[in-house]
């Protein structure tokens, strides 16, 4: 957790361009954009993936999604975009902290790589 990348933007020792803050989560433009849109939307809380996440975890997960609706809404992007996240190295995850990307502003295609 000391290294973590996420936690640092999450206590302001690394700047982000931050979008939405709250008492839960935090939402912040990828550094190396994706899509037109691209935002990670991340709990506060240091939980490694979604695969360790926890019981007591259900409204925090929950309210991921819910920032990640209004995010859309306020992004112009409601009308297309998508949440992913990557759980695992083999998924393609390489920051050790919970995270959704939402994608949008170009046309997606199915399946991903
Ligand atoms: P993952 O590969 O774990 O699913 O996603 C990690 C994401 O974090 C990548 O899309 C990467 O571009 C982004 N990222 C890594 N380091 C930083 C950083 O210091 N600042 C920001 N804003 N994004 C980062
Ligand atoms: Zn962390």
């Amino acid at each position: 957790m000391g290294d973590c990348i996420f936690c640092k933007i999450i206590s302001g020792q690394i700047k982000s361009q931050i979008l939405h803050q709250d008492d839960t989560a935090i939402a912040f433009k990828d550094i190396n954009p994706q899509a037109p849109t691209h935002v990670l939307i991340v709990p506060r809380k240091h939980i490694p993936c979604l695969a360790a996440s926890g019981d007591g975890d259900e409204l925090l997960l929950g309210h991921l999604q819910h920032v990640a609706r209004d995010l859309a809404r306020t992004l112009g992007v409601e009308a297309a975009f998508r949440l992913v996240t990557n759980n695992g190295r083999g998924a393609g995850q390489t920051v050790d902290h919970l995270h959704y990307h939402m994608l949008g502003g170009r046309r997606m295609t199915w399946p991903p790589g």
